[in-house]
């Protein structure tokens, strides 16, 4: 599975030091690669020696997007407006 190179999301329940700690994400809905696993808490979870993969992927039109899994060799999630976002998304 793609790993998460790196999130900006220090509000997530998941992120510490700007790195996830989920053990598999799931990006997007059909039309917006949103990180579908954000969580607004000031409570932390995941595995703190674990860092984060990519468990799936919504985001088909994506260029890295096969089978609704991701082929990327890593990816980064972040802010884009105030839409928490996979920035490694392309449109294929
Ligand atoms: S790079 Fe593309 S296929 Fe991979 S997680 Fe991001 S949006 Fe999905």
């Amino acid at each position: 599975m793609p790993i998460v190179n790196e999130c900006a999301v220090a509000d997530c329940a998941y992120n510490r030091d700007h790195t996830c700690h989920a053990l598999a994400i799931t990006i997007g809905d059909v039309d917006h690669a949103h990180c579908d696993t954000f969580l607004d808490s000031p409570s932390k979870g995941g595995d703190s020696a674990a860092t984060g993969h990519v468990g799936a992927c919504k985001a088909a039109e994506c260029r890295h997007n096969r089978q609704l899994e991701c082929h990327a060799p890593a990816i980064t999630v972040g802010y884009q407006e105030n839409n928490v976002d996979c920035l490694t998304y392309a449109p294929a």
